[in-house]
């Protein structure tokens, strides 16, 4: 069986972002050599998602209005979770969108549905956060 492990760095300029990752989890699929196998990709903070969707910028800005909706930054004081910090909003869009997500390898390539990419969601952001990739397979 071969394995392989990579961490993904990232230092966003604005406290919410997402990031089309899919062609960094590709370049260390090619790097693992496996051509059956799964593929892991989990964010290693609990203020961010890795989550599977449509690469549309509408859309983006429609999971940045809705997850703003369900759980607003503003006011910071609304929540328990901030005392001496200000990120509970961030927690609770983690939650939405999840932490990790696992891809089939079929024949050396990501199995993917139709326009599916790899997203890194930040919700936490201006710091520096890294997401783990990691390929098991022969
Ligand atoms: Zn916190």
């Amino acid at each position: 069986m071969k394995t392989l492990a990579k961490e993904l760095w990232f230092e966003t300029k604005k406290r919410l972002e997402f990031i089309d990752i899919t062609a960094r989890v590709e370049a260390a699929l090619a790097e693992s050599g496996v051509r059956e196998g799964l593929c892991l990709v989990n964010a290693m903070h609990i203020t961010a998602s890795v989550f599977i969707n449509d690469n549309e910028s509408g859309l983006h800005a429609d999971f940045a209005d809705w997850l703003e909706k369900m759980a607003p930054h503003e006011p910071v004081s609304s929540y328990r979770h901030n005392v001496g910090e200000d990120n509970a909003d961030a927690h609770l869009k983690r939650q939405i969108f999840g932490r990790e997500v696992v891809v089939a390898i079929t024949e050396g390539k990501l199995h993917f549905g139709p326009w599916e990419r790899i997203f890194y969601g930040e919700f936490d952001g201006k710091r520096r956060k890294r997401v783990l990739i990691k390929i098991i397979g022969e």
